[in-house]
């Protein structure tokens, strides 16, 4: 079997087609089938990989984001995010003797954060335009 790989256009216009009118999708998994197969309508050959797939999205804001984490035994570390690969920045606070204490990283693109303590991304939900909850983006 022959794969081809969708342009980004491509592949975020699938997103978008498999979110239509869909509030919420609950998982990863689901999401990705969901736009395997609006892909395949456009070419049967295509595919895309699950972190493509959350990568793109992500990108060009095609949806909200909600990431569920379990705790790992080992330090956080200042890198690329696990979620997007976009760049982490350090949470800081002042302490009161005028130095700056850090207490964990945070993304920079998306709304994936960890404490000392390494989160790892065990779970994602996916909220469309025609989702009416809270926002679940965080600041
Ligand atoms: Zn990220």
């Amino acid at each position: 079997m022959s794969y081809r790989i969708p342009p980004a256009d491509t592949l975020a216009e699938a997103i978008s087609e498999a979110l239509e009118g869909r509030p919420m999708v609950v998982s990863q998994q689901k999401l990705t089938e969901m736009v395997l197969k609006k892909l395949k309508d456009k070419d049967p050959n295509y595919a895309a990989t699950e972190e493509r797939i959350r990568k793109l999205l992500i990108d060009r804001n095609l949806a909200k984001i909600e990431i569920h984490t379990r705790e790992a035994d080992d330090r956080s570390r200042h890198g690329r995010c696990p979620v997007c690969s976009s760049k982490m920045k350090r949470i800081q606070n002042e302490t009161i003797f005028g130095g700056t204490v850090t207490l964990g990283h945070k993304c920079t693109k998306c709304p994936y954060w960890t404490g000392l303590k390494r989160r790892i991304p065990i779970r994602y939900v996916f909220y469309g335009d025609d989702f009416k909850g809270p926002s679940h983006k965080e600041a």
